[in-house]
């Protein structure tokens, strides 16, 4: 079947939040802009599916002082207040573009005002789309990204992926490319996180760039047991309990450690005891779908127990991803730009985002930003942007080094086994991260030389190989910070060391390498 061929002025890999502020503002900003999703964009990722609090705070200075320095601490004094400056003010700016201009219907509280610190999932991916295509963005729905193309000097040039309902390839030459693919839950069934497979990690190590905070990967959601639900905010209104039913002391505030522990002893229960009336209804107005399964089982949460069991949701809530070199949220690559969770989100809140609504205020400033940097960068080509030469640059998992032969599900499995149980990724120990490092190094050389396909077996293959890279750059990362800093945490070194303050960038795919940036402590003193 012959391959389809677009042009574009910027091409945007993703159909999340962080990729359709990206498309919209590079149309705004006069680029031809072709955006491809895995999914149906407005459906697809982390949010659509479920709903987000948002990092709203209005430009009172005390509020805003409060808001940045209510993170610090927690993220290990990695982030940067002048990014998280900047990112209140987009985000506000875009969360009340969103309520005026798009008639956004946010819940209204009881003094009759709008709560525009919160957005349902399902809606607001909804109106984005709708959005995207009125800016005259060509959308090419269900159609994966399987790989960069660059131009002889090494400039990103374009991407080629696969269409699955036409069962056809495409190649899009564009004068940049924005990486918005979400970040990697490595197919743990986390709710939204079936498509967030690290791709465009993967892509962008291809191509050159690197990536910090990848020790600052290992979150895990709270869901009730059998369900994939992971919102774990309002389980601080929750006592845990153990299978004897007594009270699993120090698991209230949501302390994971504790319960980790307990699962691998045996089940552990909660009931959301602590949210007064006021709370409930407050709950249920900001997360609807949080209740959908409860509903389903019958259960009354605020006065029934339930299992619980903890998700991996890796770097979807945790904070690592592709380093982002400018204000526009340009990597170390020509041409090439990184948005939402795709990217390190280190610079607004060091090692540890969890709850807080930080992730959605960066999908949308980091998407907004970059679509303007690849409009502008584009531009900048003139009439080169669609003419030049490319070359593709996929190579594990879709280019095997020797004989085909490898099984991705195989790959899969041997990878999660490494990447998925709490006892290796969550209670983290060097003698258990250094043999988990070395048989995810062992996998990377086998699905390196047997692992490829074409067409839907590309992209699983490619699923495979980003999801290995991604544990590699973890492990390798989480081994290099020998102390207990945001979310990386290490049983064989509990306390912090002053001389670490400093994010950890890390790349490479047959050769991982892992190196501190020495410049944070100035940036946040
Ligand atoms: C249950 C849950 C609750 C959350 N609650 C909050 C919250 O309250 N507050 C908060 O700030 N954050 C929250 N988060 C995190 C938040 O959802 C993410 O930070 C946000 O979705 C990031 O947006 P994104 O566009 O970068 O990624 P996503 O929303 O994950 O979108 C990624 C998109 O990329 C597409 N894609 C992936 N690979 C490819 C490829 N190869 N080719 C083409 N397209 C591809 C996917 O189909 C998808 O459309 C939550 C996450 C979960 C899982």
């Amino acid at each position: 079947m012959e391959t389809l061929d677009l042009t574009a002025d910027v091409f945007v890999a993703g159909g999340g939040p962080a990729a359709t502020w990206a498309a919209l503002h590079a149309a705004r900003d006069g680029a031809d802009v072709v955006l491809a999703d895995k999914g149906y964009c407005g459906t697809s990722g982390a949010t659509a599916a479920a709903g987000t609090g948002v990092w709203y705070v209005p430009p009172d200075p005390a509020a805003r002082e409060a808001a940045m320095e209510s993170r610090e601490e927690l993220g290990g004094r990695l982030a940067d207040r002048r990014w998280a400056a900047r990112v209140l003010d987009e985000t506000y700016e875009r969360v009340n573009e969103l309520a005026v201009a798009a008639r956004f219907p946010f819940p209204v509280g009881p003094d009759g005002r709008q709560l525009r610190n919160g957005l349902h999932g399902p809606e607001y991916l909804r109106r984005m789309r709708a959005l995207v295509r009125r800016a005259g963005v060509r959308i090419l729905d269900h159609s994966p990204v399987t790989e960069l193309l660059a131009d002889p000097s090494g400039a990103v040039a374009g991407a080629a992926g696969y269409q699955r309902h036409g069962r056809q390839d495409y190649r899009v030459r564009a004068g940049a490319v924005v990486l918005a693919t979400g970040g990697c839950a490595f197919l743990s069934k986390a709710l939204g996180c079936d498509v967030n497979t690290g791709d465009g990690a993967l892509f962008a190590a291809e191509a050159g760039a690197d990536l910090s905070g990848m020790e600052f990967s290992n979150a895990y959601g709270i869901a009730p047991e059998g369900t994939s639900v992971t919102k774990t905010a309002f389980y601080h209104f929750a006592t845990f309990f153990r299978a004897d039913g007594s009270v699993l002391e120090g698991a209230s505030g949501v302390r994971r450690s504790p319960i980790a522990r307990e699962l691998l002893r045996g089940k552990v229960y909660c009931r959301l005891d602590r949210a007064d009336e006021q709370s409930r209804a407050a709950m249920r107005l900001a997360q609807p779908n949080f209740f959908l399964a409860f509903d389903r089982m019958g259960i009354d949460p605020f006065a029934e127990k339930f299992p619980i069991t903890l998700i991996a949701e890796g770097t979807v809530r945790g904070t690592g991803g592709i380093r982002i070199v400018s204000d526009d949220c340009a990597t170390t690559v020509p041409g090439l730009y990184a948005a939402g969770d795709a990217a390190t989100r280190e610079l607004i809140c060091g090692g540890f985002t969890g709850g807080g609504s930080h992730n959605a205020a960066w999908a949308m400033s980091s998407g907004t930003w970059a679509g303007r940097g690849a409009a502008r960068y584009a531009r900048s080509l003139g009439s080169r942007a669609h003419g030049r030469r490319t070359l593709a640059l996929g190579e594990a998992g879709l280019r095997p080094g020797g004989q085909l032969g490898g099984d991705h599900r195989e790959v899969i499995a041997a990878i999660q086994r490494e990447v998925l149980p709490y006892d290796k990724n969550y209670l983290r120990h060097g003698n258990v991260l250094t043999p988990a490092l070395a048989s995810l190094d062992d996998i990377w050389t086998r699905l390196r030389t047997s692992l490829g396909g074409t067409g839907e077996l590309s992209v699983r293959t490619r699923q495979a190989a980003a999801m290995a890279a991604h544990a590699r750059w973890m492990y390798r990362s989480a081994l290099a910070r020998t102390e207990t800093r945001g979310m990386a945490k290490r049983l064989d070194f509990r306390s912090q060391d002053p001389a670490q303050q400093h994010r950890l960038h890390t790349g490479g795919l047959d050769t991982v390498w892992v190196r501190p940036e020495r410049t944070v402590v100035e940036a946040v003193s």
